[in-house]
């Protein structure tokens, strides 16, 4: 059974050899750099399975083409499979499975590093301790002792994120269409989203992407929120309207944004563009507020995370390959996850 890997990036690339490789029968792995998309479809043709990865276009125009190359299964390394046109796949009789949690920790911690930096200003303080100028002036921090955080989606990495600021001595709010009893049980009060935005000093996001959950954060749920709240996005870009919340911050609704995730990185994060022009004026608008922290989609980025998404996408690859159900496996009829 052929594999093929989109997007592979040298750490990528390293990481699945290094899996591989220790294995009782290593699996035929192939890597290609570029984004999976209608235009590099073909270079799939022949391969039993494809690997893509987060921002990779899989639509019904390039499931078909994956399909009419050979290829029946979708492995996919991430936990999101928001990307996927799931019934199309369906349709051309493509499995697709994924990672469904591969360190809910390395997510969760990022999360916490974005809330204490832009609370605390540390991303300007860096710059300018570099710059020889050593002024508090315009770094004062709130803490997050005592402070209320609204945890959106209380799942794997929203129920880590709880414990962790439970450690810090945050009231803690918790809205899930499905509670999470440890969440309760951890002192956080279940509530709707009306009451999570309206009570909320930060609100931090961990569902996933679907239809209901698009641009949750609109104008609407801003006009709702504390004024002045932090608002922190390492789930998914299009849970958050950047044009509402570019509105929000300039008018000081919104005090500070972390975002970890953008609705339209596609065509920016995991490439090196410091010596292009970026052309998107949404994204470049954003950078120039000084209580805005954005990373380039790293949240999951460690080296035990990395092996574990080899790892269980080696397995569902296996899996598949002996006529086995992984139960990784996501269909139309999956509603959860991420
Ligand atoms: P999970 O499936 O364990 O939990 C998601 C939770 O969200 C579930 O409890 C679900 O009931 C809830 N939910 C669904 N729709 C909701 C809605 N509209 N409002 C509120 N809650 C809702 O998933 P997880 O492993 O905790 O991952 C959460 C998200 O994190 C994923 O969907 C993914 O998009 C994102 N993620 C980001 C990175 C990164 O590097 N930035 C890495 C991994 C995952």
């Amino acid at each position: 059974m052929r594999s093929l890997i989109f997007s592979a990036r040298p750490y990528d690339v390293r990481s699945f050899r290094s899996v591989n490789d220790a294995r009782d029968t290593p699996l035929d792995l192939s890597f290609r750099e570029p984004r999976l998309d209608v235009t590099t479809a073909s270079l799939a043709e022949g391969f039993d399975v494809v690997v893509p990865f987060v921002n990779d276009t899989v639509d019904a125009e390039v499931i078909e083409k994956l399909a009419d190359g050979g290829t029946r299964l979708l492995a996919l390394r991430s936990s999101g499979f928001n990307h996927v046109d799931l019934d199309a796949a369906e349709q051309a009789g493509l499995t697709v499975m994924r990672v469904p949690a591969y360190s809910p920790h390395a997510v969760a911690e990022f999360t916490l590093a974005l809330m204490l930096s832009v609370d605390r200003h540390v991303h300007r303080a860096y710059a300018r301790v570099r710059d020889g100028n050593f002024s508090l002036e315009g770094l004062l921090g709130s803490g997050l002792h005592g402070r209320t955080v609204g945890i959106v989606g209380t799942g794997r990495i929203g129920s880590t994120v709880a414990r962790i600021l439970r450690g810090f001595g945050c009231e803690l709010l918790a809205y899930d269409p499905y509670p999470n009893e440890e969440v309760t049980a951890l002192g956080a009060r279940q509530v709707d989203l009306d009451t999570l935005l309206r009570s909320s000093d930060i609100v931090t996001l961990h569902c996933p992407l679907t239809p209901e959950s698009h641009h949750l954060i609109d104008a609407a749920a801003i006009e709702r929120m504390r004024e002045g709240v932090m608002i922190v996005n390492t789930s998914r870009g299009e849970l958050v309207d950047t044009r509402a919340v570019i509105d929000g911050l300039k008018s000081g609704a919104i005090g500070s944004l972390a975002l970890d995730v953008y609705e339209e990185e596609g065509d920016l994060f995991f490439e090196d563009l410091s010596d292009r022009v970026i052309t998107d004026d949404v994204f470049s608008r954003l950078l120039t507020f000084p209580n805005v922290l954005i990373t380039a989609h790293q949240a999951f980025f460690t080296t035990e995370a990395l092996a574990r998404i080899a790892t269980t996408t080696l397995d569902n690859i296996d899996a598949f390959a002996r006529g086995e159900r992984s139960g990784t496996e996501v269909t139309p009829e999956t509603v959860t996850g991420g």
